[in-house]
């Protein structure tokens, strides 16, 4: 695989920016991480780059995702990249599991870890205590603190400019985020010692996307109160499986709730607010963590009762992490096939094909693409003829009506926004 290199604004130009944030753990006197109205977080300058900065970032910036993986052996590794167990099952703690997306089965690896291996914490993302829209990286070191971060958040946030956090602790700390997250923060410990060294675990959620803020101000106009109120919380997934997308608002000394199920939220709205990198991604599962956790789809689902969570399991500390949270009572599992991936979570199977035939889309109207890899393409044969064409001529369309040969300009959400 060959390793394409772009300085900061080519890749902010060609769309291919995650909002990962590893630029500003690199550089941070240079980037910080700041909110946009439309994309991902995005890197924002503080100082003027230089070759020494720029050649800094191209090392670190997994924004064209050239594999470190070696060619895959099957379709099954090609779909979900290193399997060594698939696991399903969830939280022994009643309360995480019904407050978590799925079956709260990373919450309870994370506080396995501090509780019972002695982590100093876990770095993830939660939202905001001052405006619940809006998500932050923060370490969390005990149960309550985990629990705030339980369940998915449909919105912009990024984990690697936080990775300083873990730094200075003497013990190692779980890292918990998006498949971009997880291989920015494994980019990152490469060249940096002392985020390897305290990087003691790495979790993936699966990813069909991150929905911009934009999405979220939809979102609220469909959960907006009956008169104007003040909102306290804002929830995407959780209080069940997959539990409703739901908001808490103070109207003078009142409570009022609204919700939607999540069928609704993201089929009807936060998926269309997608930014464009996420249809290019390569990875929807965290191929690069230890281990990644996802919905079992498959499995009948029963409005809003308490759920479960589909565990692979990538790597010998992987292993050992799972086998420990399951023997210190911590997660309640059962081995399952590895093929059940496919039925459990078809979508990203045929999104991993048409990626490839997306990226030869683009490169063919001359727009950099993320690297094409053997993966993808052996996804892509295995996809239906119609869904073959439809991944290549359906990015010429999209090409044309999101003019994806031109530069976006950044709409910046006001400066309060930044570096969260
Ligand atoms: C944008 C997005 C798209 C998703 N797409 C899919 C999909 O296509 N298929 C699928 O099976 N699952 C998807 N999920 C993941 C799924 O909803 C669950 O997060 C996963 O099953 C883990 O459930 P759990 O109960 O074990 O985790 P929990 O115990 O609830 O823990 C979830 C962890 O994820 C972290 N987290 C939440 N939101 C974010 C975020 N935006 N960025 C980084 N970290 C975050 C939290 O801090 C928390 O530690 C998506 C999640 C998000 C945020």
């Amino acid at each position: 695989m060959t390793q394409k290199t772009a300085n900061l604004q080519a890749i902010l130009d060609n769309h291919l920016c995650t909002g990962c944030g590893a630029c500003a753990a690199i550089v941070p006197d240079t980037i910080e991480m700041a909110e946009t109205q439309d994309e991902n977080r995005r890197p924002h300058l503080k100082q003027a780059l230089n070759s020494f900065t720029e050649q800094k970032i191209q090392s670190v910036c997994p924004s064209l995702s050239a594999s470190t993986m070696p060619d895959p052996k099957s379709i099954l590794e090609s779909a979900w990249g290193p399997v060594l167990e698939v696991w399903q099952g969830h939280a022994v703690d009643e309360h995480i599991r019904y407050k978590a997306s799925s079956g709260g089965a990373i919450t309870a690896l994370a506080l396995n870890a501090i509780e019972r291996s002695g982590f100093h914490g876990a770095l993830h993302i939660k939202a905001c205590k001052s405006d619940p829209t809006r998500n932050e990286a923060r370490i969390s070191q005990n149960r309550h603190q985990l629990l705030e971060g339980a369940g998915s958040r449909y919105a912009p946030a990024s984990i690697c400019d936080k990775l300083h956090l873990i730094t200075g602790a003497a013990q190692k700390t779980v890292v918990i985020g998006k498949p971009c997250d997880i291989a920015g923060a494994l980019s990152v410990a490469r060249f940096m010692p002392e985020v390897k060294e305290k990087m003691g675990l790495t979790i993936s959620i699966f990813c069909a996307g991150t929905p911009s803020n934009s999405g979220t101000s939809k979102l609220l106009q469909r959960l907006s109160p009956s008169k104007p109120g003040h909102l306290l919380e804002l929830n995407y997934r959780g209080d069940g499986w997959p539990g409703k997308m739901r908001t808490k608002w103070q109207i003078g000394n009142k409570i009022e709730r609204q919700s939607i199920s999540y069928e609704e939220g993201w089929g009807e709205i936060l998926q269309q607010h997608r930014q464009w990198r996420c249809h290019t991604c390569n990875d929807h599962t965290g191929e690069y963590a230890d281990i990644s956790v996802g919905d079992p789809w498959q499995t009948p689902r029963q409005h809003n009762k308490i759920g479960q969570s589909l565990i692979i399991v990538r790597t010998e500390r992987g292993r050992k992490a799972v086998r420990k949270a399951q023997e210190d009572g911590y997660l309640v599992i059962e081995k399952q096939e590895p093929n059940i991936l496919f039925d459990a979570q078809p979508n990203l199977f045929s999104t991993k094909g048409a990626v490839w035939g997306r990226s030869v889309a683009l490169s063919t109207c001359g727009i950099q693409a993320p690297t094409k890899t053997k993966a993808s393409f052996n996804c892509w044969m295995a996809l239906p003829i119609t869904a073959k064409m439809q991944s290549i001529l359906g990015t010429i369309k999209r090409i044309i009506q999101k003019r994806l040969r031109h530069a976006h300009p950044t709409k910046w959400l006001p400066k309060g926004y930044f570096s969260r």
